[in-house]
């Protein structure tokens, strides 16, 4: 039999993982993968950490070089090198060479498309500015390095997600002033609002000046400088501009192609990640993915995604079968000194979407309180009315949110339900976690909702019942929500007659727990009683920037 030859297009995540499985389930295919840039296989993700310092070594990047892919998997690289055009009737693409200038083509048998998404840089005046820049690879790096180094004092970073977030740390660290310009509400848009919170005190208290709700509507070139106009008016000068408001598929190769795209320009891929035509694979930020929970059609540019689907088309060329189950977005990012997980879907999109759902949060403590440097994190959790499925959970803390968000991803992925975080066993030592888990804890609060065991209130709908702090009073005093009155837990039992009967009441404590007691009393002596779901805690996060 002939020997089957490769095309891979795309040199990075979904790129090399395709090409290096490929080579261990075929020694005698030939296998070409050409990139367009001069790097291939690189760390996207390290590139924010280099420009801060915290990775010292531009080559620690580097995951594999083309020498190395050469010699361990005897891939045919070819850096430098963009592919133009996939002329499916004669099967074969054209490419140029960048450095000798040179166009060629290239017989294929089949095709993987791992062409990635690119920074969207949108049509607005002054864009063209030099000293605007976005983030992609190893040479976008190397100019913000460049340009953030010598006099450099300010930056500006516009988009609130993932890298802007990211960008605007490591400026910091490198000692500029950073103002971080988010159109939103507030940033990491995949966020519930309340749980970007934090994230915004952790950005102001390390010196980032937030612009929230504000959008960016021109560049203009002052002396030099490069200025930025918002919506509002308001103009802000820096020495450079990170631009930050997401990534766009990257699929001219495709629509030119004829393959099938969605309405955003995503490639269409069955799971076993086949194009519209069948011998032409496409994987990672350029597809069109199905959200685990919804269903839906998405773009959900990962680098987890990209690897594994590189490693699912290799499969599926070379003889095994194998499916993409679609896309539930956990990630997590660390902003400073604290660190946000996600997965599944969030209560945005369930109400955007019209579907029933239940949430709980709670603010356990990320290990044993007696073992020195515990600290508290916030768990939000979504799960549907009826058997308590898990649809998406966000956890914002410091040590331990990476372990929380990933057993809840693992739970959802498994089809597991409130339940059965109630009984999870996780490993515990008082350095790691505690008896109860925080896991297991959001499980508890969850299962006993579904249960009737509390009725739970939510910080967003308090009603008119008579809002009880069963705090102590300093804690009453060191904040408070507005009109509440004061009955420490421990007092209950002796006053709750001074309670009226005839109105709801609503219990808060700091992060739910004393509420949730003073509630199972308050229900017992027949009292029409509520507990606000994550306490005073969860209330501020809710109400800060109200
Ligand atoms: P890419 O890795 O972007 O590779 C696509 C390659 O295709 C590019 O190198 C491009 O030059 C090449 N190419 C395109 N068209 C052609 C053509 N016509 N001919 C030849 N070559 C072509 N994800 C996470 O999960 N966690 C993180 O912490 C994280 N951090 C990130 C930080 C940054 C700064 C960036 C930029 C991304 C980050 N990501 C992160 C996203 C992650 O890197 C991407 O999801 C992942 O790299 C996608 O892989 P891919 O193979 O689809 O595309």
């Amino acid at each position: 039999m002939a020997q089957r030859k490769l095309v891979i297009v795309g040199g990075v995540a979904g790129g090399a993982s395709a090409a290096a499985r490929a080579r261990r389930l075929s020694e005698d295919a030939e296998i070409i993968l050409f990139e367009r840039g001069p790097d291939v296989s690189f760390a996207n993700c390290g590139l924010p950490y280099y420009i801060g310092g915290e990775i010292a070594e531009r080559d620690a990047l580097l995951v594999a070089t083309p020498e190395r892919l050469r010699s361990r998997y005897n891939l045919d690289v070819r850096v430098n090198t963009e592919v133009l055009q996939i002329d499916r009737a004669a099967r074969l693409v054209r490419v140029r060479d960048r450095v000798a200038d040179r166009k060629y083509r290239e017989a294929y048998d089949n095709v993987i498309l791992a062409t990635g998404a690119a920074p969207i840089r949108p049509p607005l005046d002054g864009i063209d500015h030099p000293r605007i820049y976005s983030l992609r690879n190893l040479s976008d790096m190397d100019r913000i390095q460049a340009a953030t180094s010598g006099d450099a004092r300010r930056a500006i970073v516009v988009g609130g997600g993932f890298i802007g977030l990211e960008m605007a740390e490591n400026l910091r660290r490198r000692g500029l002033h950073v103002d971080l310009v988010e159109m939103l509400d507030h940033v990491m848009p995949p966020l519930d609002r309340e749980m970007a919170t934090p994230v915004h005190d952790a950005l102001t208290r390390n010196g980032v000046s937030l612009h929230l709700g504000k959008a960016v509507t021109s560049f203009a070139d002052d002396a030099g400088r490069v200025a930025a106009v918002l919506k509002n008016g308001e103009r802000l000068t820096a020495d450079i501009v990170l631009l930050a408001i997401g990534v766009r598929p990257e699929t001219t190769l495709a629509r030119d192609a004829g393959l099938a795209l969605n309405e955003r320009g995503g490639i269409r891929v069955n799971t076993r990640m086949q194009t519209s035509d069948p011998d032409i694979y496409a994987v990672g930020d350029a597809v069109v993915v199905k959200d685990y929970v919804t269903g839906d059609d998405a773009l959900i540019p990962l680098a987890g995604p990209a690897n594994r689907q590189g490693r699912i088309a290799a499969d599926n060329l070379f003889g095994l079968e194998s499916h993409y189950r679609g896309t539930l977005g956990t990630s997590i990012v660390r902003v400073f000194d604290q660190v946000v997980g996600m997965t599944g879907v969030s209560e945005q999109v369930l109400r955007r979407n019209g579907r029933a759902y239940q949430k709980v949060y709670v603010h356990p403590l990320n290990h044993a309180e007696y073992f020195p440097g515990a600290e508290r994190m916030m768990i939000k959790l979504l799960f549907t009315q009826g058997d308590g499925g898990l649809l998406g959970a966000q956890v914002v803390g410091n040590e331990g949110v990476d372990k929380r968000i990933d057993v809840f991803a693992t739970a959802i992925q498994g089809g597991l339900t409130v339940y059965d975080l109630e009984a999870a066993e996780l490993a515990y030592a008082p350095q790691f976690g505690s008896a109860k888990d925080p896991v297991n804890l959001a499980g508890f609060v969850a299962a006993n909702t579904l249960r009737g065991g509390v009725r739970n209130a939510q910080p967003d709908d308090l009603g008119d019942s008579l809002l009880l702090d069963v705090r102590t009073p300093d804690e009453h005093r060191a904040g408070a929500i507005a009109g509440s009155i004061l009955m420490p837990l421990d007092d209950l039992r002796d006053r709750y007659r001074e309670l009226p009967t005839d109105r709801p009441v609503v219990t808060y404590c700091q992060v739910g727990q004393r509420g949730y007691n003073a509630a199972r009393f308050l229900m017992q002596r027949g009292y029409d009683v509520r507990n606000l779901v994550g306490g005073f805690a969860t209330y501020r996060a809710v109400h800060a920037y109200n």
